[in-house]
């Protein structure tokens, strides 16, 4: 058996997101398209004696028992009785705090690594209620792809992965926290809200007009609220040539689609200029990474 493995971790964007109400357990019910790109943290997962130990390329990321890459690997060796240890080295290209899931994908790579390396006798349903108790987008990044997810995000139903996308995404240089956006949402502030129906319809026809048209965010009444600069960098993208150009998650990160790639390069090079964190990606497809 190795004594290390390499695992890419990719980051999501939400396509679309809709709240539709509040659950008793204080968990919000969701109804988003999430979507995984190729911006990627690559994890390599080392055997050793005991312990768990985290080093990332990251100032922003804590290597401590916080991370949620640590956390990952502290369940997965409690819940399979492995008395291992595992050292876990964390190259960070995903931005942090940025509604593109990398702290929950760094986790659900560290679940599916150890399991590898360990060669435990878990199930993908195992995982996938390892992954819950780690965060609601963690079961998503388990499985990857394209799909709709319901529930607190992790009713998951696969949409097919027949479109490459080419995306510009833009980052603004600062961090929000999820929970508290999610706390200050208030569905009376909603300007516009998805069609979600009518969105997977246009995702099934590859309708890019379709797809581009129904694209809405509802965390965009908070985020933006806080930082009208967000609406600006969507307004750019779009005088840019984009499609559309929405919030991830629960921000800041803006993404916008452009239907051919020389538009999106161009994009990419002039928000380049004055917006540091600014990325070109695609549509992710397992096969590119490693
Ligand atoms: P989501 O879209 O899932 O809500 P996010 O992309 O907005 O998440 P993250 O990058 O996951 O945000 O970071 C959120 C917080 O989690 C940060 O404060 C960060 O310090 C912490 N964190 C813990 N572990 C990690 C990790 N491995 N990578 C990134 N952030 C981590």
């Amino acid at each position: 058996m190795p004594d290390s493995i390499i695992i890419p971790a990719p980051a999501k964007v939400n396509l679309t997101l809709d709240i539709k109400g509040k659950r008793p357990d204080g968990y919000h019910e969701l109804e988003t398209v999430m979507h995984q790109i190729n911006l990627v943290d690559i994890i390599t997962i080392e055997k050793q004696e005991a312990g768990i130990e985290v080093v990332t390329s990251s100032d922003l990321v804590i290597d401590d028992e916080t991370n949620l890459a640590y956390r990952a690997a502290a369940l997965i060796l409690e819940k399979s009785h492995c008395r291992a240890g595992v050292k876990i080295i964390i190259q960070k290209n995903i931005p942090v705090g940025a509604g593109l899931a990398g702290g929950s994908t760094d986790a659900a790579a560290v679940l599916k690594g150890i399991r590898q390396l360990f060669d435990l006798r878990l199930d993908d349903r195992a995982l996938h209620e390892m992954g819950l108790a780690l965060g609601s987008d963690v079961p998503f990044c388990l499985r990857g792809g394209t799909a709709l997810a319901t529930g607190r995000g992790e009713v998951l139903g696969r949409l097919p992965d027949n479109l490459h996308l080419n995306m510009v995404i833009v980052k603004p240089p600062y961090q929000v926290s999820t929970a508290e956006v999610y706390k200050a949402f208030r569905p009376e502030q909603v300007k516009r809200f998805p069609d979600t129906d009518a969105f997977i319809e246009s995702w099934y026809n590859c309708d890019m007009i379709g797809i581009c048209d129904y694209m809405e965010n509802v965390l965009e009444s908070v985020t933006e609220e806080q930082y009208a600069e967000i609406k600006t960098l969507k307004n750019q993208l779009v005088q840019l040539g984009a499609l559309k150009a929405v919030m991830s998650g629960s921000g800041p990160s803006v993404l916008a689609i452009f239907d051919q790639l020389d538009s999106a390069v161009r994009a990419f090079e002039i928000m380049k200029k004055t917006c540091q964190e600014t990325y070109i990606v695609s549509s992710y497809l397992k096969e590119e990474v490693l």
